[in-house]
């Protein structure tokens, strides 16, 4: 196959055929990727308002998860600053600014980017995060943040190594970056094979594993200090949705309906996991 790994020019070879692209996988780093070149306008294909609201690869309806990505955030804050001292943040891929926000409530100084336009000015209304749009790999900033987070964002990437430099520019030289991203390793998709929801191109365009992360990472100058698998709250109703509609779950239905909408429960899959890594 004459494509070569995206991120360090390896030769590669075909890994899976997923609704019509082929995903590749790299023989010498072992990244997955669907090849960059047969996709144009990706951004504007997968990131406009539908992937928000009722998109089947996106969020059913993303602005009622703002209590709960919020909190994900201060979750996020409280673990970053085991390592590290509070200061300046740049949020990737912020959507309306829930998980920046719960940043800075916890007192970090953040600044976000986001493509989607109606998420944006959501954001700067509702919220009063400094959200500017766009996407990472054409952020030109002079600035350098102590902390830059890519929560559920790498995968997505339509030029990974123009994000990696990025990465690299936007950092201050002793700076960490935080990364949330689906583990295609993980129980879960092994067991799921091709119906894994990851496995979604060209909404997804990359695919990693703790260890692919980690090697990806430290070929572009940055090593890991810390990662776990996490736990993934979902709200009650959404959880419910995902059990489909035999007879127990019509009961299990009425019950939720009497609860909470935003009672959230733990989704217990072991796909998703978040490392962080700091500047060599
Ligand atoms: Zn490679």
């Amino acid at each position: 196959m004459d494509t070569r790994c995206v991120l360090c020019e390896g030769a590669t070879r075909l890994q899976k055929h997923q609704r019509y692209f082929d995903i590749l996988s790299c023989l010498c780093c072992g990244h997955w990727f669907v090849d960059p070149a047969i996709l144009s306008n990706h951004l504007i294909d997968n990131y406009g308002d539908d992937y928000f609201s009722g998109g089947k690869d996106g969020y059913t309806d993303y602005l009622s998860y703002a209590d709960e990505l919020t909190n994900r955030g201060r979750q996020y804050a409280r673990r970053v600053s085991k390592h590290t001292d509070i200061g300046s943040l740049l949020d990737v891929g912020a959507a309306a600014g829930f998980i920046a926000k719960g940043f800075e409530l916890e007192g970090w100084d953040v600044t976000a980017i986001e493509p989607n336009r109606s998420m944006v000015e959501f954001g700067r209304k509702t919220y009063d995060i400094d959200i500017s749009q766009s996407d990472f790999e054409s952020y030109d900033s002079d600035k350098q943040y102590d902390l830059v987070s890519l929560i559920q964002v790498i995968a997505h990437m339509q030029d990974l190594p123009v994000a990696m430099e990025r990465l690299q520019q936007l950092t201050t030289p002793s700076g960490h970056v935080l990364i949330e991203t689906w583990n295609r390793d993980s129980v879960i998709a092994r067991l799921s094979g091709k119906r894994w929801h990851e496995l979604s191109p060209p909404s997804v365009l990359h695919w990693f594993s703790k260890n692919s992360l980690r090697k990806v990472m430290e070929y572009h100058g940055f090593e890991q200090i810390a990662g776990a698998t996490t736990t993934k709250w979902i709200s009650l109703q959404h959880a419910v949705s995902l059990l489909g509609h035999s007879q127990d779950n019509a009961t299990l239905e009425r019950i939720s309906r009497k609860l909470p909408a935003r009672l959230s429960i733990p989704y217990l899959g072991d796909d998703l996991f978040w490392a962080l890594f700091k500047k060599k």
